[in-house]
């Protein structure tokens, strides 16, 4: 699944420093930006000139007793996955897009009222698509954290549907906003998804996964526990949404 492993060169402390700050204060900026166009907005005049924004349909994959991969210290992709969505979603709420969440507990979306015996998987996934179905328009971004049997890999990987150039687009400026602001030396690049990745085969939408980081990695997992880094990867998908969505509307 993971054929290309990082460099190991290190940067600078200032450098590492410089990037946290910056994003430190871009976070509050995006906030701070929602809240008064929050306000702007609330009034209907301003409202009818303001963009048109697709929603967004943010997928905290896997939920319930599918918890994902784990890192070695119990930690499960499945929260992290909720973590992460719960701060994108406040991210573009409040600079108006609006956001559909396939999930916002912990759980997967199977249907109770049907025989869902030995196919709970399935039936989540086709719940999830059908929520992406139901958007026409829609940006759907599914996001997940990465497991490998050798401990070594490690950084955030894009996976895009075969064929589809919109998806390819945001995947690319997801990948080099993260480059860019979080891990210069990640040198990965966008990945296709075969029938593989259900939800990116088969979505009709603009969609795209994100696999955060590696849990099965000790140093990257301890990192994706820390609120402060997921909040720091969340900013650099809410910047990456925010210029597609500019580039979509010219
Ligand atoms: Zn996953």
């Amino acid at each position: 699944m993971v054929s290309i492993s990082q460099s190991t060169n290190t940067r600078p402390a200032a450098y590492a420093l410089r990037c946290v700050l910056c994003l430190s204060v871009l976070a509050a900026l995006a906030l701070l930006l929602g809240y008064a166009a929050g306000n702007r907005f609330s009034d209907t005049k301003a409202a009818s000139a303001a963009p048109q924004y697709p929603v967004v349909i943010i997928d905290a994959g896997h939920g319930g007793e599918d918890g994902g991969a784990s890192g070695s210290n119990g930690t499960l992709e499945k929260d992290l996955n909720l973590e992460m969505a719960f701060i994108l979603r406040d991210m573009l709420t409040s600079n108006g897009v609006s956001v559909i969440m396939t999930r916002t507990e912990d759980v997967l979306l199977y249907d109770r009222s049907i025989d869902y015996h030995g196919r709970k998987k399935q039936l989540d996934l086709k719940a999830r698509l059908q929520i992406s179905d139901d958007n026409p328009g829609a940006v759907f971004v599914s996001i997940h954290m990465n497991a490998f049997p050798q401990k070594q890999y490690s950084g955030f990987q894009v996976y895009y549907p075969q064929g589809s150039e919109e998806s390819k687009a945001l995947a690319d400026i997801i990948q080099n906003t993260v480059k860019a602001l979080l891990q210069p030396d990640n040198l990965r690049q966008p990945k296709t998804a075969g029938s593989n990745i259900y939800l990116l085969h088969y979505n009709k939408n603009t969609a795209v996964m994100v696999e955060c980081g590696f849990l099965s990695n000790d140093a990257e997992c301890q990192r994706l526990s820390e609120p402060a880094y997921r909040q720091q990867l969340s900013l650099a998908l809410f910047c990456s949404i925010m210029e597609y969505i500019s580039m979509k509307n010219g």
